[in-house]
């Protein structure tokens, strides 16, 4: 059926519904994916952003690991993602200089959406926790809308603090997973399988690349 009239201005002004999912994705794995597709079933997204950080300035705050350069955690973010409709690459904090902080991602996309565009930024729950040590939290909490996702040994948004900026969020559940990237490096250190924590692709491109079996843990 054509639309005319009132019902093509109504169908002009649906907004699409942008989740961002910001990261160091070192390496990106299958909980990342698996929290993607549950905010993407149940707030149904238009699509979600990967967002890798080029220097995500939490892992630069005294962590001490290097982490492995951009282009590596670009390459697997793609490969996790190819072919899986509705999830996309965004290279916003990949392509700006300095320390990587969300309020930027957040300008920067909407500048490229513009405000027809709801954005969505989904944190896991561990994530959420740490907001108030984020750069600009209030602001940032205003500039988006906040989704946290489950994480096993993280509380729900209601749980903190009553000045906390992040305790609005939505919730979706998740699917729990004990997945981390943390968790995949030692196994590869370890030379222990991965198999089940990353895609196959992003698996046979660690092994190809030798990422994370040195002490420099994949740095080129
Ligand atoms: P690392 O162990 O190196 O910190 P990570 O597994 O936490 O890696 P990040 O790239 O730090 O992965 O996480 C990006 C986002 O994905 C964060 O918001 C984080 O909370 C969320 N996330 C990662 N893994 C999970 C998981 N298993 N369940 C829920 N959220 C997750
Ligand atoms: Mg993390």
């Amino acid at each position: 059926m054509e639309l005319t009239g009132a019902n093509s201005s109504r169908v002009g002004r649906i907004r699409s519904r942008i989740g961002v999912l910001g990261g160091t994705f070192d390496p990106v794995h299958n909980g990342h994916l698996a929290i993607a597709s549950a905010v993407f079933n149940v707030l149904e997204l238009t699509k979600v952003l990967f967002v890798p950080a080029a220097r995500p300035w939490i892992k630069e705050s005294g962590v001490g690991r290097e982490v492995s350069s951009i282009n590596h955690r670009v390459a697997m973010v793609e490969l996790a993602i190819k072919g899986r409709e509705g999830y996309e690459l965004s290279r916003v904090d990949a392509d700006r200089p300095g320390l990587s902080y969300s309020v930027d991602t957040i300008s920067d996309l909407r500048a490229e959406y513009g405000h027809a565009a709801e954005l969505l930024l989904i944190l896991g729950a561990d994530a959420l926790e740490e907001l108030p040590r984020w750069r600009d939290p209030e602001r940032l909490a205003q500039m988006c809308t906040l989704v946290c996702v489950g994480r096993p040994g993280s509380g729900l948004p209601e749980d903190m603090p009553p000045d906390h900026p992040g305790r609005d969020a939505q919730f979706v559940s998740g699917p729990m997973l004990h997945i981390s990237a943390t968790e995949i490096r030692s196994k590869v250190a370890a030379g222990q399988p991965i198999t089940g924590l990353v895609s196959p692709d992003v698996a046979r491109y660690i092994e190809k690349h030798g990422l994370y079996s040195h002490d420099h843990e994949g740095k080129r």
